[in-house]
């Protein structure tokens, strides 16, 4: 599959990161950009601008830790007011409940649980935090809020026997679990001490947890050896496309030759990124740098 900006709305789907600070540091970081540096109002307004001449339809608002940056509650409003579907992933450390108004113009909320236990999962992430998400995702399955909720979950050795029971806390039908296959990617990921697990192991667990009897959420998943299809921009507005093991620089989002590039990629083909939040399984395409 070529890496495109489609024809099809559905996959007019940019991720925008506001920030490249993180409060975690996660192995298997898929975070982009420099530096230290959030992403100034003027240039989200210009960003914004940009995309909606582009015929983007879906900003997906993500970081480092979005809820770091001092304004994004107003990129969420900005957004929306652009006519443009708002996603946030977010690590989740920040807030505690979903009722703060602002999530409520999302589409989607994209949060990380990797375990079936505070231990594995809080070794991840950070002490307290399957607590935390687990309450998150219990709020949700019990209230009407009127975003999709995604659930990100990586896969690698350490993690991957405690995948199954994961599905017990997912398992609704409004929720789309997203399964990305452990593997460093750019310049903030390290291995850590998480060690990757093969390609068949990936392949198996997938097919096991697509074939459960029991499973009422949509489930997708990223293979490391794939090529996600979505563009990013960083803090500083420079376009990044995701490439195996690292990124490739396409130039300034605001930058005539950038432009005149996005107008011109190339169909993607049948699977659009955001397949896997309207319903079906997708394989091999991404959505999401912020697992
Ligand atoms: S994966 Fe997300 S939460 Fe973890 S370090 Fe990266 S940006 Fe932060």
């Amino acid at each position: 599959m070529t890496l495109g900006w489609t024809q099809d709305a559905r996959d007019r789907y940019v991720v925008v990161s506001v920030t490249t600070r993180c409060n975690l540091s996660c192995s298997g970081c898929f975070r982009v950009g420099r530096g230290l540096t959030d992403m100034p109002l003027p240039l989200f307004e210009r960003v914004l601008d940009t995309l909606r001449m582009l015929g983007c339809q879906y900003l997906n608002i993500t970081g480092g830790e979005p809820t770091l940056h001092p304004q994004w509650r107003e990129y969420i409003r900005l957004t929306r007011t652009a006519g443009l579907a708002p996603m946030l992933s977010t690590n989740a450390t920040l807030f505690d409940s979903l009722s703060d108004p602002i999530l409520h113009q999302l589409a989607v909320l994209s949060l990380p649980l990797d375990a079936a236990s505070p231990a594995t999962n809080d070794r991840m992430r950070c002490p307290g935090h399957y607590a935390r998400v687990a309450a998150l995702v219990r709020e949700y399955l019990l209230g009407e809020a009127p975003f999709i909720l995604k659930v990100n979950t990586i896969v690698a050795a350490e993690n991957m026997a405690e995948i199954p029971g994961i599905l017990d806390i997912v398992n609704d039908s409004r929720v789309v679990w997203k399964l990305f296959q452990f593997s460093p990617r750019g310049d903030f990921s390290s291995s850590g001490w998480l060690s990757p697990v093969s390609s068949g192991q990936f392949g198996d667990l997938l097919a096991r947890l697509l074939e459960s009897p029991l499973r009422r959420c949509r489930i997708a998943s990223l293979a490391s050896d794939s090529v996600a299809n979505y563009i990013i921009v960083d803090p500083q507005g420079a376009v990044l496309v995701p490439d195996r093991q690292s990124f490739k620089h396409l130039g300034h989002l605001l930058a005539l030759e950038t432009i005149q590039h996005l107008r011109s990629f190339p169909r993607a083909g049948d699977i659009s990124p955001l397949d896997e939040v309207l319903g079906r399984h997708v394989e091999g395409t991404g959505g999401d740098p912020h697992p």
